[in-house]
């Protein structure tokens, strides 16, 4: 019997399941780069990413030992059967995926005639909590709240708590952690590098390919980290530079500050990098050692335990359906400006695109309060929203994106994870940002030719759903704001709305 074991571009840490059921002398490791990703449209710096990171772990894998085959070729399937057949691979190792449609799709690799090896999953070992262990917190509860599985999650994994009493007599420091950027915010330098040979290798190969497949975003410079080494870097220097100050401005948006303190490490805790208990526990031990703020601490832990593992249990929990959710009938296409990262006229829109095309990374408000509002507001179809996230951010994987995308971002889940939409004028993003400065709207008007297209969209999102949020608990509000709206001024602010022609080639929204 001959064991292969195939490890997955997200499964990239040493002590995974699969290679963690076997010794290096007695299975060979295969990791495939497959031009067949490319179909997908990922951003060229996401790509760099995933086939550099690849490389590097064949590096360190071959370095502890292991056999390795890293297989280049258009799909998975033609390359894996060739190699299965080459070294009578009889049983096939692979941890489970944390991706639905990657499970399925090696499933339907593994039953195709030819295919000789027997499948064997191993769980997955890259989360705190596993589909199986959330179902059970899930069990009959009627809603689902993230809070609660926090504090469950604080409990069993002893984080920040006191016995049985969360550390500094509180559980949550939310309002402590939304402040306003004053004038001149500027965050600490994030940590970045310089492509080494290997990552150089991979810039060239994808742009040798990209007039064949037209990757959106840029190639260079390209400067994430790609190995386990580095990842820990980024770590330690988010723990010594930012760490302190992850709380108060966490909320805030400030034009060509992109990072400010947030941690930049999803990239790499996604890929399996970095592990998420390791990066829980140093946080939770630097922090105190170093006397960090709690509400910092607490905003930061908050993130991983609860929001990470939160979203990955959804995920699974909710199953194969979920993507398909459309509660609030959204249908609008893609705007154009979306496709083509920039030129949609608003300043807030445009300088998180432009972001976005240079590294893949946008900050969680961004990617909530800008973009997916944006797509909420404007009724932008929910699953071609995802696949744009999915394309186009650094870290995104299916897992991650349904729940961010779909519930928590769009609604569509009809409030299955989060209780109310996250609906907001350019009031918010004006209060939030330094977006507006300079920008040709108003973000004082919801109505007129200089009206910010956010306030329009925000009353013209709460006059179509009016129905289903009177008698909401934290939506009735609004809809009374709404009903003080005269009617004249109303039906203006909805012909304005009605009249975006966002998704028509050639045609800015608010050129
Ligand atoms: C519309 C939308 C799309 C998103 N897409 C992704 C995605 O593709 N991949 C991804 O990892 N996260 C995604 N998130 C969650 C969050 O925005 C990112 O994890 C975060 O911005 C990554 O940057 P950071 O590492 O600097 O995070 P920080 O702000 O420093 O947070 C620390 C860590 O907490 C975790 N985290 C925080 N919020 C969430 C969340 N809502 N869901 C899951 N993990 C969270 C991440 O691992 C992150 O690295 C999305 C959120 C929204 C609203």
């Amino acid at each position: 019997m001959a064991v292969g074991i195939w490890v997955l571009n997200d499964q990239l840490d040493l002590l995974q399941a699969a290679l963690a059921s076997s010794k290096p002398d007695q299975a060979r490791v295969v990791l495939v780069e497959a031009e067949v990703s490319l179909r997908q449209r990922p951003h060229l710096q996401k790509q760099i990413l995933f086939w550099s990171a690849q490389r590097h772990f064949a590096q360190e894998l071959r370095r502890h030992g292991w056999t390795v085959d890293l297989l280049e070729g258009e799909s998975h399937g033609e390359v894996l059967s060739t190699w299965q057949h080459d070294h009578g691979i009889t049983e096939l190792r692979v941890m489970e995926p944390a991706d639905r449609p990657i499970r399925e799709a090696i499933e339907r690799l593994c039953r195709k005639a030819g295919w000789n090896a027997e499948l064997i999953w191993l769980a997955n070992n890259h989360f705190l909590w596993s589909p199986a262990e959330f179902r059970d917190w899930a069990g009959s509860k009627k809603q689902l709240r993230m809070e609660f599985f926090y504090r469950e999650g604080r409990r069993r994994f002893d984080v920040l708590m006191e016995g049985d009493e969360p550390l500094g007599g509180r559980w949550n420091f939310d309002q402590e952690n939304r402040k306003s950027p004053p004038r001149g915010l500027e965050g600490p330098t994030p940590m970045w590098f310089k492509p080494d040979a290997i990552t150089t290798a991979v810039i060239r190969k994808l742009e040798g390919l990209q007039s064949l497949h037209e990757l959106p975003g840029s190639s260079r410079p390209f400067k994430w980290g790609t190995n386990r080494v580095e990842a820990l870097d980024v770590l330690e220097n988010f723990i010594t530079t930012r760490l302190a100050g992850f709380g108060p401005y966490q909320d805030a948006m400030v034009s060509k500050q992109t990072t400010l303190w947030h941690s930049l490490i999803s990239p790499y805790i996604n890929l399996g990098l970095l592990r998420p208990l390791e990066v829980i526990k140093t946080i939770e031990r630097r922090g105190l050692e170093e006397k960090v703020p709690l509400a910092s601490l607490e905003g930061v832990i908050r993130q991983l335990l609860g929001w990470r593992e939160f979203t990955y249990g959804l995920y699974h929990h909710f199953g194969s359906q979920y993507p398909t959710s459309n509660a609030l009938d959204a249908k609008a296409p893609l705007p154009l400006f979306l496709q083509e990262l920039g030129g949609s006229g608003m300043g807030c829109v445009d300088t998180v695109l432009t972001d976005l095309k240079t590294s893949g990374y946008a900050h969680h408000i961004q990617r909530l309060m800008v973009l997916t509002n944006l797509g909420l507001l404007a009724g932008l179809e929910p699953q071609g929203l995802t696949a744009w996230f999915k394309a186009h951010f650094i870290d995104a994987h299916d897992w991650v994106m349904q729940t961010n995308v779909v519930g928590m971002g769009l609604w569509a889940d009809g409030g299955r994870l989060g209780s109310k939409p996250y609906a907001a004028s350019g009031r918010y993003i004006n209060k939030m940002s330094d977006y507006c400065k300079g920008c040709r709207f108003n973000p004082a008007k919801r109505s007129g030719a200089d009206a910010c297209p956010f306030n329009v969209l925000y009353w013209d999102f709460m006059a179509r759903h009016a129905v289903r949020f009177r008698n909401h608990p934290r939506m009735a509000l609004m809809i009374r704001q709404l009903e003080r709206i005269d009617g004249d001024e109303l039906k203006a602010i909805r012909a304005t709305a009605a009249g975006f022609e966002w998704a028509q080639p050639g045609q800015p929204p608010c050129s």
